[in-house]
């Protein structure tokens, strides 16, 4: 006999910051919410994150100067409305969350902000370098304090259209609800293993939830603009694909060749910070690894002590215990695969081309053009994934 299905209103696909916001906003929406995920609701990139979010909250900045700085990054690729939401929500999804429980590292009665790279203003809000791994937490405990149901170890298998909206198989579960949403993360550590390269990336960003919603009919954009972070750990081995936050160079870390030269601006748009690495290895100017790999210096012995102390604990903790301290010697680093900028094509309200279905964070497209800054990925889980939440209660009942 055929299994039957349970049904709810709204099914997430994804426990990442994107799925957990719009589990969250939709359940507080008044939908009765299901969420799928692949391994534990803990396994994602969004917990990875180290640097930080961005929000306009420096006197000088305001969410018009911030989408600026996106357009110019994105070399004007990106979706001008999709754009105008990031930053025009960015205040109210910071204080969303911490009505959830997050605490930003404070400074002088406000928010401690850095400049990241392409960046204009400080902007970036960051608590200590675990930024993602508090949103995160926050995200989960909210999401497991309401009476929405989870099923761990069921990645979704199939996807298909029914009257009322549309059936899933996850897992071993067949799930049906008025509608889904998609927030299954990006592909870059399986495009990392087909290159035979280094990925910043969990194993779970795989992108075959990309490929059920292009079969169905979705339109998708700037799939193939991956982007390389421009300081993934090149030395020691146990830190090779370690994405070295940014906020080493916002607090004054910079590139070195191997004569000790600056070639690029340490804080230009990554994708010309990557390519200046790369091209100043291709031309021998570069270092070798222990182990014969590529490399560029960075020096993160300019940083500030208490800087580091406040805003990199982490950071100095994972080097140190491999026996470097980048307070005291330069470290090796390499651009190393990090995240899908392109994605599923969607409208204001996180709705793809295909009725009924949503997507947010990693997996859709727009937001970032073909070159994401740092700090507007986080931001984007948080913004689109409550707006996909609460319009996918709403599809469900109407
Ligand atoms: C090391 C690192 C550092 C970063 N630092 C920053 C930073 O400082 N600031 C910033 O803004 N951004 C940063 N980013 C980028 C940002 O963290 C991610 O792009 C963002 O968190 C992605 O969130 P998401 O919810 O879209 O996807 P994820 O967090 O990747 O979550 C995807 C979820 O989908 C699940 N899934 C995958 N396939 C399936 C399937 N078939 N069925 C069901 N579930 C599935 C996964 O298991 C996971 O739970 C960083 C990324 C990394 C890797």
């Amino acid at each position: 006999m055929a299994a039957s299905a349970t049904t709810f209103d709204v099914l997430i696909i994804g426990s990442g910051a994107s799925g957990l916001a719009a589990a969250v906003s939709a359940e507080r929406a008044g939908a009765r919410v299901a969420l799928a995920t692949k391994g534990s609701l803990q396994a994602n990139n969004s917990s990875k994150a180290q640097g930080g979010i961005q929000a306009a909250f420096a006197a000088d900045d305001s969410p018009e100067i911030h989408a600026e700085d996106v357009m110019r990054s994105s070399h004007d690729t990106a979706n001008p409305e999709l754009v105008a939401v990031l930053t025009g929500d960015a205040q109210g999804a910071i204080h969303w969350l911490e009505e959830l429980g997050v605490e930003f590292t404070p400074e002088n009665g406000g928010y401690r902000l850095a400049r990241c790279g392409g960046a204009s203003r400080k902007r970036l809000l960051q608590v200590g370098d675990r930024t993602g791994h508090a949103i995160t937490k926050q995200l989960r405990e909210a999401w497991e304090a309401g009476s929405g149901h989870s099923y761990t170890n069921s990645p979704l298998r199939a996807l298909a259209p029914t009257e009322s909206g549309w059936r899933a198989t996850c897992g071993d579960h067949l799930i049906d609800a008025g509608a889904v949403v998609l927030a299954a993360g990006g592909r870059c550590y399986a495009e990392a293993e087909r290159r035979g390269e280094l990925s910043t990336n969990h194993p779970n960003a795989t992108g075959e939830v990309t490929q059920t919603a292009l079969e169905l009919g979705a339109q998708a954009r700037d799939l193939d603009a991956l982007q390389y972070h421009p300081n993934g750990g090149a030395w020691p081995q146990n830190m090779q694909g370690y994405s070295i936050p940014e906020t080493t160079r916002a607090y004054g870390a910079v590139l070195l060749n191997a004569e000790g030269e600056e070639f690029t601006d340490s804080l230009g748009p990554r994708d010309t910070v990557s390519q200046a690495i790369f091209d100043e290895v291709a031309k021998g100017s570069g270092v070798t690894t222990p182990d014969g790999r590529p490399a560029v210096f960075l020096d993160t012995t300019r940083i500030p002590r208490r800087d580091a102390e406040i805003s990199l604990p982490y950071m100095l903790r994972r080097y140190r215990g491999a026996g470097i301290d980048p307070l005291r010697e330069k470290i090796l680093t390499y651009p190393v695969l990090h995240y899908q900028n392109g994605g599923l094509v969607i409208d204001t309200n996180a709705e793809t081309t295909c009725e009924g279905v949503y997507a947010c964070g990693e997996i859709a497209g727009g937001t970032h053009g073909r070159n994401r800054m740092m700090g507007n990925s986080l931001l984007e889980c948080v913004v689109f994934g409550r707006r996909a939440g609460r319009s996918a209660a709403e599809k469900a009942r109407a």
